[in-house]
């Protein structure tokens, strides 16, 4: 198989099995970003304009706080909570905050940098996995042999997905191979979680019940892409 620059990540990730491809994308990236901000973006003021902007939502604060130098996320800190102050309260103590103030206290709740950089180079990603998958017969194969996609990303990837996207030959088999990724693991599933269901039930006794033993684990995983 042929590898230039571009395909080098998507064909690493779909080498792996385990879980969704696109769930490892975005641990991939997550990480990547985390080290970059408290790291060498440190480095570079066009990041830190946009940071001070956007802030961070709490599951990157974490991930930032726990990993990276106390300064870096002190200096992050100082120059955010700087503009904020000048954005979102009034001068006067005496003034009420105006529809503005409120608004930009309301948008922080859903902006984070990391997430924004992730989301936009996942959909980036995806472009480079519809036209793989169309010139590429070993990593048709890799993709089929996935363990599954994910309920959100199954949405992602099929949102992206058309006959300009994937080329026209391949566009019903990439259909068809994505349904079959997410429905076949979704009734799996759906077959574990009946069967755990009914470990309790005296009538079960004697049972081997081990294959079904973490698929209350596997059912949120599937359906929120995040570990209980
Ligand atoms: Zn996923
Ligand atoms: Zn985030």
């Amino acid at each position: 198989m042929k590898e230039n620059i571009c395909t080098i990540p998507i064909n690493d990730i779909f080498r792996e099995t385990g879980g969704c491809p696109i769930c490892r994308m975005h641990q991939m990236l997550e990480e990547q970003y985390v080290e970059f901000i408290t790291g060498s973006a440190m480095m570079a003021p066009d990041v830190r304009v946009q940071t001070n902007k956007t802030g961070f939502c709490h599951r990157h604060y974490s991930q930032m706080v726990k990993t990276g130098p106390r300064l870096s996320n002190a200096l992050l800190l100082q120059t955010h909570i700087e503009e904020m102050r000048a954005k979102a309260l009034p001068k006067k103590l005496s003034d009420a905050p105006d529809k503005k103030m409120i608004e930009a206290i309301r948008n922080l709740e859903h902006t984070c940098y990391v997430c924004d950089r992730i989301d936009a180079d996942i959909l980036h990603l995806l472009k480079t996995v519809y036209a793989q998958y169309g010139v590429d017969e070993e990593f048709r194969k890799l993709y089929a042999g996935q363990e599954y996609i994910c309920l959100d990303h199954y949405a992602l990837v099929m949102t992206g997905a058309s006959k300009k996207t994937v080329d026209k030959k391949y566009f019903s088999d990439f259909i068809e191979a994505t349904n079959r990724l997410t429905a076949t693991y979704m009734d799996s599933l759906y077959d574990s979680v009946t069967k755990f269901t009914t470990m309790y039930d005296y009538r079960s006794r004697g049972q081997d019940f081990s294959d079904c033993k973490d698929s209350i684990e596997k059912a949120v995983k599937f359906l929120t892409k995040e570990e209980v």
